[in-house]
């Protein structure tokens, strides 16, 4: 198809804009506003509530393939359209990664581990969860989160302390994760087309402060590379199981006692940024392709070594600096206000180029 509509305004529906249009689509963008980054760079703005039906079918008769790029959009009205016109990633990917809880049963069935996590819906419930997981502990919101938010770190199992926690928290659905001891933290990156055919990139190493993406490096230290294979193999099962189409990243935990799963997310994904210069194809330039149906281009490194910063709030006024470097990459989401904790930008900076 020549129209492609993506749902959510966000960067990384820029990136896949930008990308799309490159390769000759046009593409259609839903969101419930119209002063997204991915706007911008659009044929065709739609505005509409992620959960009305009746303005997505509007939006879905218009494009002939429809992907998204976040996960916290609800799945129903998806499953509805993708009768009329495909979706990729398949609807049950969302169904599967928008809920904590869902997301590490699943993982769990296919053999994958995750944090030790039980599920919590009251002040009680989690005061028992957190005799069983220890302090410190992490309570998160089932749906909804992300870059950090709806989550909070348990110090003190008193009940004063936990009823407050719990209502700053303030959902009915919670999942109570133990704190894990990692080394370092990776995400595995992968596409796979309508045939099944499964690449991956080199794997990351992330770093995150409060809980919000702050550098990528490729490539990963040894203490991760020797954990990679199995995080790959897990990426996979996760990917062949849903039947999968596009790009899927995987968040692990790099521990002693090897990878342990930590969420996935069933689009393009901030640790894949530095594939725009540093792959010979990126991230989203896969995932248009295989949503679309074409073949899938070669993941190789374009460079022996490859660092992605994101620009987090006022980070986004050193671009001058950074423009002023060679073979440094500036993306700039023209978001407007540089709240803190917000992702305006990224600079990818590759190191001794190989192509
Ligand atoms: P994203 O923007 O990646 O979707 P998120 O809001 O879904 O983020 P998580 O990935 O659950 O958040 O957690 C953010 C970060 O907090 C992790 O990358 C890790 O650094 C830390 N963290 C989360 N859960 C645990 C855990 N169980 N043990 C140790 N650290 C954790
Ligand atoms: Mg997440
Ligand atoms: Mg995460």
């Amino acid at each position: 198809g020549s129209k492609i509509g993506i749902i959510g305004n966000g960067q990384l529906g820029q990136m896949m804009a930008i990308a799309a249009t490159q390769l000759g689509y046009f593409c259609h963008v839903y969101a419930p506003n119209q002063s997204g980054p991915a706007n911008v760079v659009a044929a065709k703005s739609f505005v509409g509530a992620y959960d009305d039906g009746e303005k997505l079918k509007e939006f879905a008769a218009s494009v002939d393939v429809i992907t998204y790029e976040f996960e916290n959009i609800p799945a129903a009205p998806l499953v509805e359209i993708a009768k009329r016109v495909a979706v990729y990633p398949p609807p049950q990917a969302l169904n599967v990664a928008q809920d904590r809880l869902t997301e590490k049963n699943y993982a769990s069935d296919l053999k994958i581990r995750p944090a030790p996590f039980r599920p919590v819906s009251s002040p009680r419930e989690l005061s028992y969860a957190l005799l069983e997981l220890g302090i410190p502990s992490i309570l998160k919101q089932r749906t909804q989160g992300y870059d950090g938010r709806g989550q909070m770190v348990v110090k003190k199992a008193t009940d004063s302390h936990l009823a407050e926690i719990w209502s700053e928290l303030s959902c009915k659905e919670a999942i109570l994760e133990g704190m894990v001891k990692f080394e370092h933290e990776f995400s595995v990156l992968a596409v796979r087309d309508i045939k099944g055919q499964f690449l991956t990139w080199d794997i990351p190493a992330n770093t995150h402060n409060n809980g919000i993406l702050d550098h990528s490096v490729v490539p990963a230290n040894d203490f991760i590379l020797q954990q990679a294979d199995a995080a790959i193999k897990a990426t996979q099962r996760i990917a062949d199981s849903l039947n999968y189409v596009g790009v899927l990243a995987v968040e692990f935990f790099a521990t002693q006692f090897g990878p342990i799963f930590n969420e996935m997310a069933p689009r393009v994904h901030n640790s894949g940024h530095w594939t725009i210069e540093g792959a010979e194809t990126s991230q989203f330039e896969n995932h248009i392709r295989a949503v679309c149906g074409l073949p899938l281009g070669s993941t190789a490194l374009t460079a022996e070594r490859v660092e992605m910063k994101n620009l987090i709030g006022a980070q986004v006024n050193t671009w001058e600096k950074i423009l002023s470097r060679r073979n440094n990459y500036l993306h700039v989401y023209g978001k407007g206000t540089a709240r803190p904790g917000r992702k305006m930008g990224h600079v990818t900076k590759l190191i001794k180029r190989i192509i």
